[in-house]
């Protein structure tokens, strides 16, 4: 039997898509005199922290948003922190406030997340953001990489209703949230953990996998029930004698076998993540209206 390979799912062209939604929005906010206005926060000299806040000033300038990079040094104080973050709050100008995690050592990332104002609260981390979430509240803000995942399957077509969705990993920032995502879609959610026993077993019940780990290539095809849809969140870098490069937690050649849908890594759910923090942006702004 020849089988098809599975249709990919295309982070890059989606979150295209979705940018160029918000930035028609941009507009219409600019000329009620409300250009959405973002502000980022790096504190310290991370590398791929460094890239990340690059891409998303780029990915908000494009948007047609008012971009404030605020990079402090590494040896800031918790309590600087909390004075610039509650200036931001103060800000009638800023509409989100996003602050680079990791944070570096000895700065209490929580407390800093905790002092956002949670209707600036883009990332969507905030306790308030996350009760909302969990009570199924839609006047608060989403978490970015779940949110993606979610938009990635509405906008694909794969129906989220009944269906049995897999999430591998239990995180607050990707795996708990886009468990209750799904949940909130009428899916029956299993999520699996380090603990978990027949992860293989399970994640072959899934009609949605989704991958949330952060380890390389874990997700083998034979994990995967026939054209299932699997979302690849993770992101891992290769060791040099393994050829360096970023690799899924999926095995993407073996699963591209399997699967109906397979989101690439890098261009899957890495894109969708900047989109989904562009539209909390945007929303921040219009609600900001009143
Ligand atoms: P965390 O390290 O916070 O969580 C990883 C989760 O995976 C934990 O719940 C852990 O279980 C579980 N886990 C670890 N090993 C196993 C195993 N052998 N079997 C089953 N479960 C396991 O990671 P994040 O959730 O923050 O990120 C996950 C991945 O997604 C990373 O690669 C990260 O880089 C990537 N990422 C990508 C984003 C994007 O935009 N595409 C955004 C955010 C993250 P336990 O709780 O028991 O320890």
């Amino acid at each position: 039997m020849v089988r098809t390979l599975a249709r990919i799912l295309d982070g890059k062209a989606t979150a295209a898509a979705v940018r160029a939604e918000v930035r028609a929005q941009a507009e219409a906010l600019r000329a009620r005199g409300v250009p959405p206005g973002l502000a980022v926060v790096l504190v310290g000299e991370d590398p791929p922290s460094q890239v990340y806040v690059r891409n998303k000033d780029r990915a908000a300038q494009e948007a047609g948003f008012e971009v404030r990079t605020l990079k402090l040094t590494a040896a800031t104080r918790q309590e600087e922190l909390l004075e610039a973050v509650r200036r931001l709050n103060a800000d009638p100008a800023v509409h989100g406030i996003l602050v680079q995690l990791p944070l570096p050592e000895g700065l209490d990332a929580g407390a800093v997340v905790r002092a956002i104002d949670p209707r600036k609260d883009v990332d969507g981390l905030h306790p308030e953001n996350v009760a909302k979430l969990v009570m199924g509240d839609p006047s608060g803000l989403l978490p970015c990489t779940p949110a993606g995942c979610i938009e990635l399957c509405d906008r694909h077509g794969i129906e989220l209703k009944g269906r049995r969705v897999v999430v591998v990993g239990r995180s607050m920032l990707v795996g708990k949230p886009v468990a209750l995502l799904a949940l909130a879609r009428h899916a029956t959610v299993t999520i699996c953990h380090s603990r978990t026993r027949d992860l293989d077993a399970l994640a072959r019940e899934a009609d949605v996998l989704i991958a949330a780990v952060g380890r390389a290539r874990m997700v083998r095809g034979g994990w995967i029930r026939p054209g299932a849809a699997v979302l690849d969140v993770g992101i891992n870098r290769l060791p040099p004698e393994q050829g360096g490069g970023l690799v899924g937690d999926v095995d993407f050649d073996e699963a591209r076998e399997v699967a109906g849908w397979l989101t690439p890594v890098p261009g899957g759910v890495g894109p969708m993540t900047i989109a989904m923090l562009l539209r909390n942006t945007a929303l921040a702004a219009a609600r900001s209206l009143g």
